[in-house]
Protein backbone atom coordinates (compact mmCIF):
# COMPACT_ATOMS: atom_id res chain seq x y z
CA UNK A 1 0.00 0.00 0.00
CA UNK A 2 1.21 3.59 -0.93
CA UNK A 3 2.69 5.08 1.72
CA UNK A 4 1.91 8.38 0.94
CA UNK A 5 -1.73 7.49 1.32
CA UNK A 6 -1.50 6.30 4.64
CA UNK A 7 0.58 9.51 5.75
CA UNK A 8 -2.26 11.45 4.25
CA UNK A 9 -5.08 9.51 6.10
CA UNK A 10 -2.97 10.30 9.41
CA UNK A 11 -2.27 13.36 8.24
CA UNK A 12 -6.12 14.08 8.43
CA UNK A 13 -6.78 12.14 11.68
CA UNK A 14 -3.91 14.57 13.27
CA UNK A 15 -5.87 17.70 11.85
CA UNK A 16 -9.20 16.26 13.39
CA UNK A 17 -10.52 15.87 10.01
CA UNK A 18 -11.82 12.66 10.14
CA UNK A 19 -14.26 13.01 6.99
CA UNK A 20 -10.96 13.46 5.19
CA UNK A 21 -9.02 10.88 6.69
CA UNK A 22 -12.41 8.19 6.15
CA UNK A 23 -12.36 9.05 2.50
CA UNK A 24 -9.47 8.29 2.10
CA UNK A 25 -9.64 4.86 3.99
CA UNK A 26 -12.82 4.03 1.96
CA UNK A 27 -10.63 4.87 -1.63
CA UNK A 28 -7.80 2.46 -0.15
CA UNK A 29 -10.45 -0.55 0.45
CA UNK A 30 -11.89 0.20 -3.20
CA UNK A 31 -8.25 -0.19 -3.85
CA UNK A 32 -9.18 -3.34 -2.17
CA UNK A 33 -5.55 -2.49 -0.69
CA UNK A 34 -6.00 -3.88 2.39
CA UNK A 35 -5.65 -7.16 2.34
CA UNK A 36 -9.22 -8.80 2.68
CA UNK A 37 -9.58 -7.63 6.70
CA UNK A 38 -12.87 -7.02 7.78
CA UNK A 39 -13.25 -2.84 7.43
CA UNK A 40 -13.10 -2.00 11.07
CA UNK A 41 -12.83 -4.41 14.40
CA UNK A 42 -15.01 -6.92 15.01
CA UNK A 43 -16.24 -6.21 11.69
CA UNK A 44 -18.52 -3.35 13.07
CA UNK A 45 -19.18 -1.68 9.89
CA UNK A 46 -21.14 1.74 10.69
CA UNK A 47 -22.95 3.86 8.40
CA UNK A 48 -20.76 6.57 7.32
CA UNK A 49 -21.89 9.27 9.51
CA UNK A 50 -21.83 7.23 12.51
CA UNK A 51 -18.46 6.23 11.56
CA UNK A 52 -17.19 9.71 11.39
CA UNK A 53 -19.28 10.78 14.99
CA UNK A 54 -17.52 7.21 16.24
CA UNK A 55 -13.83 8.10 15.36
CA UNK A 56 -14.33 11.91 16.77
CA UNK A 57 -15.47 9.80 19.96
CA UNK A 58 -11.97 8.12 19.65
CA UNK A 59 -9.95 11.09 18.58
CA UNK A 60 -11.02 12.69 22.26
CA UNK A 61 -11.66 9.83 24.37
CA UNK A 62 -10.06 10.55 28.00
CA UNK A 63 -10.61 7.52 30.01
CA UNK A 64 -9.75 7.48 33.50
CA UNK A 65 -7.91 4.19 33.32
CA UNK A 66 -5.46 6.21 31.18
CA UNK A 67 -4.75 8.83 33.10
CA UNK A 68 -0.99 7.63 33.94
CA UNK A 69 -0.52 8.24 30.02
CA UNK A 70 1.18 11.28 29.05
CA UNK A 71 -0.78 13.88 26.92
CA UNK A 72 1.48 13.24 23.57
CA UNK A 73 1.19 9.19 24.19
CA UNK A 74 -2.82 9.91 24.76
CA UNK A 75 -2.67 11.83 21.50
CA UNK A 76 -0.49 9.22 19.82
CA UNK A 77 -3.30 5.99 21.09
CA UNK A 78 -5.86 7.87 19.80
CA UNK A 79 -4.81 7.99 16.63
CA UNK A 80 -3.88 4.23 16.31
CA UNK A 81 -7.30 3.77 17.77
CA UNK A 82 -9.05 5.45 14.88
CA UNK A 83 -6.68 4.01 12.49
CA UNK A 84 -7.66 0.49 13.59
CA UNK A 85 -11.12 1.27 13.43
CA UNK A 86 -10.57 2.82 9.79
CA UNK A 87 -9.64 -1.00 9.11
CA UNK A 88 -5.80 -0.39 8.74
CA UNK A 89 -3.42 -3.11 9.03
CA UNK A 90 -1.34 -3.56 11.89
CA UNK A 91 2.12 -2.00 10.77
CA UNK A 92 -0.25 0.81 9.79
CA UNK A 93 -1.76 0.78 13.62
CA UNK A 94 1.69 1.13 15.20
CA UNK A 95 2.86 4.44 12.76
CA UNK A 96 1.92 6.54 15.09
CA UNK A 97 3.10 5.04 18.15
CA UNK A 98 7.03 6.47 18.42
CA UNK A 99 8.41 6.73 20.98
CA UNK A 100 5.40 5.75 22.99
CA UNK A 101 5.90 4.78 26.49
CA UNK A 102 2.73 2.92 26.78
CA UNK A 103 0.76 2.15 30.03
CA UNK A 104 2.20 -1.13 31.74
CA UNK A 105 0.62 -3.67 32.48
CA UNK A 106 -1.34 -2.56 29.46
CA UNK A 107 -0.54 -3.92 25.72
CA UNK A 108 -0.61 -1.61 23.40
CA UNK A 109 -3.68 -3.57 22.24
CA UNK A 110 -5.49 -3.34 25.02
CA UNK A 111 -5.12 -0.02 25.07
CA UNK A 112 -6.37 0.51 21.72
CA UNK A 113 -9.18 -1.66 23.11
CA UNK A 114 -10.08 0.17 26.20
CA UNK A 115 -10.09 3.69 24.36
CA UNK A 116 -12.85 1.36 21.74
CA UNK A 117 -14.46 0.33 24.33
CA UNK A 118 -15.09 3.86 26.06
CA UNK A 119 -16.23 5.62 22.71
CA UNK A 120 -18.81 2.92 22.21
CA UNK A 121 -20.36 4.04 25.04
CA UNK A 122 -20.24 7.22 25.07
CA UNK A 123 -21.84 6.73 21.61
CA UNK A 124 -24.31 4.50 23.13
CA UNK A 125 -25.23 7.21 25.80
CA UNK A 126 -25.94 9.78 23.45
CA UNK A 127 -27.53 7.36 21.57
CA UNK A 128 -29.88 6.71 24.73
CA UNK A 129 -30.20 10.10 25.34
CA UNK A 130 -31.94 11.01 22.19
CA UNK A 131 -34.52 8.76 22.59
CA UNK A 132 -35.53 9.68 25.68
CA UNK A 133 -33.91 6.80 27.95
CA UNK A 134 -33.67 8.28 31.58
CA UNK A 135 -32.59 5.42 33.83
CA UNK A 136 -30.17 2.58 33.51
CA UNK A 137 -29.44 -0.87 34.99
CA UNK A 138 -26.26 -1.94 35.71
CA UNK A 139 -25.21 -5.38 34.85
CA UNK A 140 -21.99 -6.96 35.25
CA UNK A 141 -20.92 -9.94 33.21
CA UNK A 142 -20.38 -13.55 34.96
CA UNK A 143 -16.88 -13.61 35.15
CA UNK A 144 -15.75 -10.00 35.92
CA UNK A 145 -14.09 -8.71 39.14
CA UNK A 146 -15.49 -8.04 42.21
CA UNK A 147 -15.67 -4.37 41.75
CA UNK A 148 -17.42 -4.36 38.78
CA UNK A 149 -19.79 -7.02 40.18
CA UNK A 150 -20.83 -4.71 43.40
CA UNK A 151 -22.71 -2.63 41.20
CA UNK A 152 -24.78 -5.29 39.68
CA UNK A 153 -28.35 -4.73 39.53
CA UNK A 154 -28.40 -1.24 40.72
CA UNK A 155 -30.42 1.50 38.52
CA UNK A 156 -29.21 4.93 38.06
CA UNK A 157 -30.17 7.93 36.15
CA UNK A 158 -28.97 8.42 32.54
CA UNK A 159 -26.90 11.44 33.78
CA UNK A 160 -25.00 9.85 36.73
CA UNK A 161 -23.94 6.93 34.22
CA UNK A 162 -20.27 5.94 35.33
CA UNK A 163 -17.43 5.81 33.45
CA UNK A 164 -16.73 2.91 31.04
CA UNK A 165 -14.48 1.02 31.65
CA UNK A 166 -15.55 0.82 35.21
CA UNK A 167 -12.22 2.76 36.55
CA UNK A 168 -12.24 1.27 39.67
CA UNK A 169 -12.29 -2.22 37.79
CA UNK A 170 -9.71 -4.65 39.70
CA UNK A 171 -8.74 -6.59 36.70
CA UNK A 172 -7.73 -4.07 34.52
CA UNK A 173 -4.71 -3.24 36.16
CA UNK A 174 -3.33 -6.93 35.90
CA UNK A 175 -3.74 -5.92 32.04
CA UNK A 176 -6.49 -7.89 31.44
CA UNK A 177 -10.23 -5.91 31.23
CA UNK A 178 -12.78 -8.09 33.05
CA UNK A 179 -15.89 -9.24 31.62
CA UNK A 180 -17.03 -5.47 33.32
CA UNK A 181 -19.93 -3.74 33.86
CA UNK A 182 -22.95 -2.87 30.94
CA UNK A 183 -26.20 -0.32 31.17
CA UNK A 184 -28.74 -1.30 29.92
CA UNK A 185 -31.34 1.53 29.15
CA UNK A 186 -34.63 0.84 31.20
CA UNK A 187 -37.26 1.24 29.18
CA UNK A 188 -40.62 2.50 31.44
CA UNK A 189 -43.63 2.80 29.51
CA UNK A 190 -45.39 4.70 32.22
CA UNK A 191 -42.91 7.54 31.44
ZN1 LIG B 1 -13.97 -5.17 36.60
Amino acid sequence: MSENIIKKAIGHLELGDVKQAYSVAKEIQKNQLIDGKPKSPFAINLPDSQQINFIELILDAKPQLLSGLSKPDLIKIRLSTALWQLGFSESTINLPLVDFAGLSPLSNQRLRLLIFIHSRYLENLAQFKRIGIKRLELVSSGNCCQNCQSYDGQEIALEDALEAPNPDCLEIKDGVICGGLICKPVINFDD
